[in-house]
């Protein structure tokens, strides 16, 4: 447990903070698992066995639970502090859980919890984020290791402000935790991960441990083995997954846990990449493609959407459907974008062609 907690300074310049950290303190790949919300003792213990025996590092449990609707489960809150204690000594495992106001960090850290994350709702929030951080200076347990999910709105520096509010209040064990952002539109996630921004908190924090959250982002169980080999893929320091030793049964976050055993499959095909060759490299750049077709797609299904409703109008008001003074206008504006981009004039024009025979036939 101390190889994860050993204290670095983190910020050496203070015009650009976070940007000259030390070492990494913990170990790489850093493994967190462990139930949304303890719910009971046993469920606590199940869960906890189920995450060492996979050979996790640290043990998760959310006590007070942010519900957007209240009336909700909202965690049970300080009684859970005594089984995540027995939970430890059976295991041995450090064990971490959400903090959102100042008196759940003096609870948290008096009832012995290791790790402290704050949740993405409150990253967003600065005025909680300071309470956290005063919080921690006032008990004098700086040594306690603080992990910052990145907030709900994809914004580098307000994830920034956050660490930066922990560091200046003394806490030295600082790791970023990527859980995606919320999207308006219907996508194939919960949370969309949107890498460039945590891949951009890393390159702003070269030393600093960014995680991947693949339950949150995902929402569902079957998506979690994937975003995880992802996260590794690109280079990610670690993992929080959510693990429940009955999922369909959980309080919270029911479709996205998985069970211990799942746990275990997940992990025994990982491959953490160590390598520092062409591989690496390739799986970096073939996720940036994956994201770049994936917004690719999303504008096209946007632009089809608003094809149909001119098609309504058109229709509405007698109009033929094919405007051709009105398509020579949008091939002459997109091939100059096109030229001004530095993408091929002949394949933006096929591709326009072909994406108007389309938004033609939708119309029809
Ligand atoms: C959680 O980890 O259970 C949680 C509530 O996370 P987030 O803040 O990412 O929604
Ligand atoms: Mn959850």
């Amino acid at each position: 447990m101390t190889s994860l907690l050993l204290p670095v300074p983190l910020t050496t310049n203070a015009m650009n903070p976070l940007s000259d950290l030390a070492e990494n303190p913990f170990p790489k790949p850093l493994l967190i698992a462990g139930p949304c919300s303890a719910e009971s003792e046993e469920q606590v213990l199940a869960a906890a066995r189920g995450v060492a025996a996979a050979g996790c590092a640290v043990f998760r449990a959310g006590l007070w639970k942010p519900r957007t609707h209240p009336g909700g489960f909202e965690g049970v809150g300080e009684a859970a502090l005594p089984w995540l204690r027995r939970a430890k000594a059976e295991t041995g495992l450090p064990t971490a859980t959400e903090v959102a106001t100042g008196i759940h960090v003096a609870a948290a850290l008096d009832g012995g919890v290791d790790f402290l994350w704050i949740g993405a709702r409150t990253t967003a929030n600065t005025f909680a984020v300071q309470e956290i951080a005063d919080a921690i200076a006032a008990s004098g347990r700086n040594d306690v290791a603080v992990l910052v999910k990145n907030p709900v709105s994809p914004d580098v520096e307000l994830w920034l402000g956050a660490l930066q509010r922990l560091e200046r209040a003394g806490v030295r064990r600082l790791a970023a935790v990527h859980r995606g952002f919320p999207s308006a539109g219907a996508t194939a996630y919960r949370n969309e991960p949107q890498w460039q921004i945590p891949m951009e908190l890393k390159r702003r924090c070269p030393t600093l441990p960014v995680l991947v959250d693949p339950s949150h982002i995902g929402g569902r169980r079957e998506a979690v083995p994937t975003l995880a080999q992802q996260a590794m893929d690109m280079g990610f320091d670690g993992l929080m997954i959510e693990v429940h030793p009955a999922p369909d049964q959980a309080l919270s976050d029911a479709a996205q846990q998985i069970t211990p055993a799942a746990l275990r499959t997940l992990l025994t095909h990982l491959t953490v990449r160590v390598g520092t060759g062409c591989d690496h490299e390739l799986a970096v750049l073939r996720q940036l493609i994956d994201q770049c077709d994936h917004e690719v797609l999303a504008a096209l299904a946007r632009r089809m959407e608003v094809v149909r409703r001119i098609g309504q109008l058109k229709r509405e008001s007698n109009m033929a459907i094919v405007q051709n003074q009105r398509f020579s206008q949008v091939i002459a504006s997109r091939l100059e974008m096109a030229r001004e981009l530095g993408l091929d004039t002949q394949f933006v024009n096929d591709l326009m062609q072909l994406i108007h025979q389309e938004a033609v036939a939708q119309q029809l």
